[in-house]
């Protein structure tokens, strides 16, 4: 398989003849390779771009949207073929990656809603015969840089809106994964959006990504990844006066509390924390834990773990899949003896897989930590592996306190059966998300998808909010009193 540039609604090699091989994280088998691109190809893509959004803006926004319904058909036409391909590129179980699949259909038929709303407002002037009025207007040319371990599903959130409110979108998307983004394209062209609206380039971070983010001709980008990576584009965006979007790592914790149903909580803890094994923003990987059930809680967790099957994800049986590359399993690896050397008491797992049935693939045995406690780096950091932790707290207060004290705020979870601490939870927890009885996991498309603190600066994924990156307002006044009326000065007082 190939996975070339699609540039002005063509498929096209890197200028520079290189390709990266992609590999099948489940058995290290190469499945293809990918464009590895130069500035030249990212320049090509935006002069694409640049000249096909102003045409673009100017077909009406209900007549934009048709094209998502098409998408959203076609997605859904395909979602089996294309959760297959997902698995094999990212390791994902197959059920997983019907879910992502399932998340951009719902974002193409919410977001073709918004061809026909797409509001701003009308307001009354200060000034008699005069008419105001705020109305959203495309920025240009969107960049798009993603990770690989959600491969559509983000392209979804951040493309859909943006070419439904009139934009043209350059995406850079995560070298492991560039086989959804042909399907995107393909899915794009079929569908009829005119060539040079959407444009993907493949290639490594600081070559394809840099020469995006540094690309005069594209005045906003919209980032999901590494906080080390978001800072760098950040401060690039800072100094190029750019408008910039950055999703980022989460430190994200389940707070079970004395009266919570444990049957439930220990779903939501082993759903959220080993499910993608545990390579989502969103994973728990903190479960803070009132002291009078913690005991109770680690013997159901242990034995919960002991039945997860481990392997291939097209096993339909399977419950957790590889992770991503060898890179990330040292990267485990090293956090795991990290907390070992810090004084935290291993539970279960801690190690690599390697018998005959995992030999070739990346696997990492779902892990438990106890008696960890809030300055352990492993408490702190982002792991991003089948990795959590468990704290013990012995109050509501606590609990808060410990979820609130990472640099982190992307989502929380509390397990309660008392009203008084769920509304308290829902105030005094301080990240972007909060769920009330189920796992850190589990965002719907149509609210607001992002985090507080390190994890973001200010903007959101998916919702209606997503639209504030891609659009600026623009307030219009309309005077029809024939005469100069001045704002603050001629108002009659
Ligand atoms: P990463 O930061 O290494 O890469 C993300 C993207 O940035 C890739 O396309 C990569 O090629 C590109 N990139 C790398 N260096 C670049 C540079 N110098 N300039 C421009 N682009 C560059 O992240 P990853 O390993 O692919 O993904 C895992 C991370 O993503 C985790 O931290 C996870 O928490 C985060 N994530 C966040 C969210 C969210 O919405 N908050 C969702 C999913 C993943």
């Amino acid at each position: 398989m190939k996975a070339w540039n699609f540039i002005d609604g063509e498929w096209k090699a890197a200028s520079s003849g290189q390709r990266a091989s992609v590999i099948n994280p489940a058995n290290g088998e190469v499945i293809g390779e990918a464009a590895l691109s130069t500035a030249a190809d990212i320049d090509a893509a935006v002069k694409a771009a640049k000249a096909a959004q102003k045409q673009w803006a100017l077909v009406p926004a209900p007549k934009r949207a048709e094209v998502l319904y098409r998408v959203g058909s076609l997605l859904k036409e395909r979602k089996e073929q294309l959760a297959r391909l997902l698995t094999m590129e990212m390791g994902k179980v197959i059920e997983e990656a019907r879910g992502e699949v399932q998340e951009g259909i719902d974002m193409a038929f919410y977001m073709a809603g918004e061809g026909r709303r797409l509001f701003g407002d009308t307001t009354p002037s200060e000034l008699k015969d005069k008419f105001a009025m705020s109305v959203r207007v495309p920025v240009g040319v969107v960049g798009i840089i993603t990770p690989w371990n959600f491969p559509i599903a983000i392209a979804t959130w951040k493309s859909f809106p943006a070419i439904v409110a009139g934009n043209a979108v350059v995406w850079k998307p995560a070298l492991e994964t560039p086989f959804m983004a042909r399907e995107l394209a393909a899915i794009f062209a079929e569908a009829g959006l005119p060539r040079g609206v959407f444009n993907v380039v493949h290639g490594d971070g600081p070559t394809a990504g840099g020469a995006l983010v540094e690309h005069p001709d594209v005045p906003v980008i919209s980032f999901t990844g590494s906080n080390d990576v978001g800072r760098q584009i950040a401060e690039k965006c800072g100094r190029l006066l750019k408008k910039v979007s950055l999703e980022m790592g989460g430190k994200n914790a389940v707070i079970v509390m004395d009266d919570a149903d444990l049957t439930l909580a220990v779903d939501g803890i082993i759903w959220s924390a080993f499910g993608t094994s545990g390579q989502r923003c969103t994973a728990c990987s903190r479960v803070i834990v009132h002291e009078r059930v913690k005991p109770e809680l680690e013997r159901r967790l242990l034995e919960a773990v002991k039945t997860l099957t481990i392997g291939n994800g097209l096993d339909e049986t399977v419950k957790v899949g590889p992770v991503i590359h060898e890179e990330a399993l040292q990267k485990i690896d090293r956090y795991v003896r990290l907390g070992v050397e810090e004084g935290a008491k291993l539970l279960i797992g801690g190690h690599r897989l390697r018998d005959d049935a995992y030999a070739r693939g990346f696997y990492y045995a779902p892990t438990i930590f106890t008696d960890v406690t809030p300055s352990m780096r492993i408490a702190r950091e982002e792991i991003f592996g089948p990795v959590v932790s468990i704290l013990s707290v012995g109050s509501l207060e606590e609990a808060i306190a410990v979820n609130n004290s990472v640099d982190y705020g992307l989502s929380s979870a509390i397990f309660t059966r008392d009203v008084n601490n769920v509304f308290r939870a829902m105030r005094d927890l301080d990240t972007g998300i909060v769920y009330v009885n189920a796992g850190t996991t589990g965002a719907e498309i149509h609210l607001p998808f992002g985090g507080t603190k390190g994890t973001g600066n200010g903007h959101r994924d998916s919702g209606v909010a997503a639209l504030d990156v891609f659009t600026e307002w623009r307030s219009i006044y309309v005077d029809f009193s024939g005469k100069l009326q001045r704002a603050q000065i001629d108002t009659g007082d």
